[in-house]
């Protein structure tokens, strides 16, 4: 027998089978195996394509390692690989050994796939092992996504496809999210089995009105196909989608976030069709209805914290409000109150000067009385835009005291300092011209000002004990007799 009998015999074994010639590296697939692996044509380019990996780390398997070169050199095999052909990889089960013709010595490996079978007639038990374990990894991930932040999120999605697809034994599995108004959907994780092509990059953004067979069953739930090549007419869009990515059975379940759908989870085989079991659907909705409950914590958590950064919003708007005079926009009473006792006990522990400044209008009844109250207001209005403008310290805090009075506090300001600012208000405030036929000064509006120092030359406290029983009240008590007395003096000036 020359070696193409021997090919032709080994081919159509009615097993399935891989086989080389001892010392060459061409490797022959039984026609059996090339329809387990759903092969359709085996080009010669592809003889060698076929990888062994270790089952469990999934690494591949060392040159001389793998199972033709372990026979070759008069080793046994037995055991489980991951092989990947050009169509798909499966977990195997291999053992094989040496057939010797006349003129050749040729390797030949037995290669069961259907493992689950396997396990159902060697041990029994095996399948209820494996729900025990599933369950195990379902817990471990539920209490990871328990407090899962937004950030840790990808990372435990991309474990839990990982550990689906492996333990099922597909060769992809994926999360895919719909865009906010539902019209596009994307694949946001990805998970293949080794030597199995990803094809996330390529499935960003489809609009969803191009898989319309496949969008009336996810939304009931679930999307099975055994067999694409069995879709019907109906679904030509998706089958032609599916067969670009040499896809021939998948399975999707559908992810639901506050009562509406946030996109599905699902997996795919390669190559051959597969008949996907109860447990394969339960396995696969288990882990979208974990998702789901995740994705809905956190998306509750976020509305909880827009809320809150709401709340804080109003808080922060209320406070300003509470704190601003509501006719002139300044400082109101109760702002003063506070910050006067705050900046005299920082003059104090820091000693360093303060200066505070009580600004009344002058005939300001007879204003009111001549101009009604309207005009009145407008002037109170102008008046403290006036003030505003001539302190132009970053502390100074300007405020309404009350009526037609005004008040400055101006921290790490000494009494020189603050003679200037007194004289520059009243220079200003004349220079509004506001007419004022009724006073008694010039026939324009003009203002008396009050002035006192802290922690200056011109302070009336020297002494340490005097300084420590200063504080905020005969501080006021002090600039409002000083405003007494520029009234007393005329009016239209500013007094110690
Ligand atoms: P003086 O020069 O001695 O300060 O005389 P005055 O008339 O200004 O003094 P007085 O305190 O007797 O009068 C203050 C007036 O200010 C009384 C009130 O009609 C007026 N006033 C107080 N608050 C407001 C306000 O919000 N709007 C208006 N338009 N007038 C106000
Ligand atoms: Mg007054
Ligand atoms: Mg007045």
């Amino acid at each position: 027998m020359n070696k193409k009998e021997v090919i032709s015999i080994f081919r159509q074994m009615p097993s399935s089978i891989l086989f080389k010639c001892a010392g060459s590296p061409d490797i022959y697939a039984s026609e059996y195996f090339e329809k387990c692996f759903g092969i359709i044509d085996l080009e010669t380019s592809e003889r060698s394509l076929f990888t062994f990996f270790d089952q469990s780390s999934k690494e591949e398997v060392a040159v001389g390692d793998d199972p033709f070169s372990l026979i070759e050199s008069g080793l046994e095999v037995n055991g489980y690989f991951r092989l990947q052909t050009s169509s798909r990889t499966m977990n195997c089960f291999v053992d094989g050994n040496v057939v010797t013709t006349t003129t050749d010595d040729w390797i030949v490996l037995y290669i069961k796939t259907d493992i689950t079978g396997l396990l159902d007639l060697s041990q029994k038990e095996s399948k209820i092992n494996q729900h025990i374990t599933f369950n195990q990894l379902l817990t471990n991930f539920s209490s990871k996504l328990i407090n899962a932040n937004v950030n840790e999120l990808d990372s435990i999605i991309d474990q839990a496809l990982a550990a689906f697809g492996a333990f099922c034994d597909v060769d992809r599995c994926y999360l895919f999210e719909f865009n906010d108004d539902g019209v596009l959907m994307s694949n946001t994780h990805e998970w293949v089995a080794a030597g199995v092509i990803p094809y996330i990059n390529k499935l960003q953004n489809i609009p969803i009105d191009t898989m319309p067979f496949f969008m009336s069953h996810i939304t009931n739930g679930l999307f099975k196909v055994d067999d694409v090549s069995a879709l019907p007419e109906s679904a030509s869009l998706e089958k032609k989608s599916f067969e670009e990515q040499r896809i021939f059975s998948l399975l999707c379940v559908r992810i639901m976030v506050d009562g509406t759908m946030y996109g599905f989870i699902g997996c795919d085989i390669i190559g051959a069709p597969y008949s996907w079991k109860a447990f394969d659907i339960e396995y696969l909705r288990r882990i979208g209805e974990m998702l789901g409950n995740t994705l809905q914590n956190l998306h509750n958590r976020k509305a909880l914290q827009k809320m809150q950064i709401e709340l804080l919003d109003a808080n922060k708007q209320l406070e300003r409000l509470a704190n601003i005079d509501g006719l002139t926009g300044l400082a109101n009473r109760r702002l003063f109150d506070a910050t006067i006792k705050s900046d005299m006990e920082r003059s104090k522990q820091n000693d360093i000067p303060i200066s505070l400044l009580l600004i009344d209008v002058d005939y300001f009844k007879q204003y009111n009385d001549y101009y009604g109250h309207v005009a009145g207001d407008n002037v109170l209005k102008s008046v403290a835009e006036t003030l505003s403008n001539s302190c132009l310290g970053n502390d100074d805090l300007v405020a309404r005291y009350g009526g037609e009075e005004f008040a400055i506090i101006l921290p790490n300001t000494d009494s020189d300092a603050l003679e200037c600012i007194a004289a520059r208000i009243l220079r200003n405030v004349s220079q509004l011209s506001i007419a004022h036929e009724k006073s008694k000064i010039k026939g324009i509006l003009t203002v008396s000002i009050g002035m006192a120092c802290f922690n200056s030359r011109q302070s009336t406290k020297h002494n340490s004990v005097e300084k420590e029983h200063y504080n905020a009240t005969s501080f006021i008590e002090d600039v409002d007799s000083a405003l007494y007395r520029a009234k007393n003096s005329g009016r239209n000036c500013a007094t110690f």
